[in-house]
């Protein structure tokens, strides 16, 4: 497809299969977690919903073809240090890290991306795409800001860090909670956009749609199987694409 994203470059010297590909892979980091809440509203915890919304940002980026790593996929405690080192262990090729803000209760508002005080142009784009996204869904504009964080000086791929409105203000939470799915598409959208993609008016279908049509014809049984594997990064046995590829041939043979 000529809208793969997949594909930087080539590098054949490297490869065991013919075939594979040096991809994108972006590093979604949800902030705290476990022990580690972070900020605390009336009960509602930081690491809770940075964990939801990113989790939903990370299936929308592999809808989109992409390879997407995860510091935690529950509520667990993640050190700063693990953070960045699982990333640089995984080369990662971008760093999103998602957290939500807190100052003094119902007195600050509003979204804000920082990237490392030493960052170069590429965090900087990145990080100007995503503020406008947070923006366009309706928060505040505090605008791309500089900081020495942690995760953002460690980790070696270009890596923004998401304040995603305050914890402590209910008009944030409630812009959180209404436009949730909303605000996952647009940062998508902008990571997207940063990464070089453009969007095609006709919406390409996704990879569980198109395995349902499979099913539907009795070429697979097994979709989830293909769900998990046949992606941008992950790997499906040779026998079980031979079988699916024969079981299509047939199919077509007998002009189904
Ligand atoms: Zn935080």
């Amino acid at each position: 497809m000529s809208e793969q994203l997949c594909i930087l470059r080539w590098e054949s010297s490297k490869l065991h299969n013919e075939g594979e590909q040096i991809m994108v892979k972006i590093g979604m980091d949800y902030g705290h977690g476990g022990s580690d809440p972070g900020a605390v509203y009336n009960g509602r915890r930081e690491s809770d919903d940075v964990l939801r919304l990113g989790l939903l940002m990370a299936g929308k980026l592999r809808a989109a073809g992409l390879a997407v790593e995860e510091s935690r996929t529950g509520d667990t405690a993640v050190s700063l240090g693990q953070r960045s080192r699982m990333s640089n262990e995984r080369s990662d090729t971008h760093f999103l890290s998602i957290h939500r803000n807190a100052f003094r209760p119902e007195t600050a508002t509003g979204a804000e991306v920082f990237v490392h005080s030493s960052a170069g142009e590429e965090a900087v784009k990145l990080a100007e795409g995503i503020q406008a996204a947070l923006v366009k869904v309706g928060y505040g504009d505090r605008g791309v800001k500089r900081a020495n964080f942690f995760v953002l000086r460690e980790t070696r791929a270009p890596a923004v860090l998401l304040e995603i409105g305050f914890i402590d203000n209910t008009q944030d939470n409630n812009l959180f909670d209404s436009k949730f799915e909303g605000i996952a598409d647009e940062v998508v959208d902008a990571v997207l956009t940063y990464l070089g993609h453009t969007k095609t008016d006709a919406a390409v279908p996704s990879l569980h749609d198109d395995l349902q049509v499979l099913v539907q014809h009795g070429l697979l049984q097994s979709p989830t199987y293909w769900e998990q594997n046949a992606r941008s990064g992950g790997s499906v046995r040779g026998e079980y694409a031979a079988a699916l590829i024969r079981r299509i041939a047939d199919h077509l043979r007998r002009g189904e």
